[in-house]
């Protein structure tokens, strides 16, 4: 198949995800490209991130603080300079129905993004309910926010997006070319200290070995998607234009 190859850098874009890093994980790399050249990038996460631990006697409150505080991090890791907007949806039991669309649907409205991020709901046989709903709820946003009479009574008017990169895609179409910025990926994802146990297998006494190892994966995957298309680092997507 061909591969479409990097959109011209938006003024603004905005990302969307279910949990605190799931940005990080699929999308840092070229938003720290786009930053880098400019760009006003916001991050938008769904859900409080609650269920990020194994540890049945974590403090909850304290996570979720601990978490935002990553997000925050994370973001300044990439050079962000948009907005970091937390949703605060209980983690786990996320749903895609009017309310929330409304919420989002009026963010994509204040934001005013040339491109949105975010996940790809038609990925095939993927368990996790917050990412399909966060997914189906980013399309839904889109829909509602760039047409006026959806949501008639927002206090800003309607916007639409120039084209929608889906993560964590179930048929990637398009890859950003991201060298030269792969280590801005590691460091925002490195940021979400708290995820270290849960789904970066890097253990609390950890001395620096489980660190490099995981750098060495998020730097090989990123080699893997760039291999390809004849470039050093990517990232993949679907990408959807025009809205
Ligand atoms: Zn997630």
């Amino acid at each position: 198949m061909s591969w479409s190859r990097d959109l011209p850098t938006p003024a603004r874009a905005l990302a969307i995800a279910a949990h605190p890093d799931d940005i990080e994980f699929n999308a840092s790399a070229t938003l720290a490209k786009w930053s880098a050249a400019g760009c006003e990038v916001s991050h938008l996460v769904l859900t409080d991130g609650s269920k990020g631990t194994w540890d049945p006697d974590e403090d909850i409150t304290a996570l979720v603080a601990t978490r935002e505080q990553e997000q925050r991090d994370a973001a300044k890791a990439i050079g962000a300079t948009g907005q970091v907007v937390m949703f605060r949806e209980v983690d786990g039991e996320l749903t895609s129905g009017v309310e929330p669309r409304e919420r989002l649907a009026r963010w994509i409205r204040e934001l005013r993004p040339d491109v949105v991020l975010g996940h790809d709901p038609w990925k095939r046989y993927r368990l996790h309910p917050d990412h399909r709903h966060a997914g189906w709820l980013t399309i839904d946003a889109i829909v509602a926010a760039r047409d006026p009479f959806f949501f008639p009574d927002h206090d800003v008017p309607h916007h639409r997006p120039d084209a929608l990169l889906l993560f964590e895609a179930d048929e990637p179409d398009h890859v950003e070319d991201v060298s030269g910025f792969e280590a801005a990926k590691v460091a925002a994802l490195l940021a979400h200290r708290s995820q270290y146990v849960t789904t970066m297998e890097i253990a609390p006494d950890d001395t620096g070995e489980q660190r490099e190892a995981f750098r060495k994966k998020i730097l090989g995957r990123m080699r893997e998607v760039g291999e390809p298309v004849g470039v050093d680092f990517a990232e993949a997507f679907k990408a959807i234009r025009p809205l």
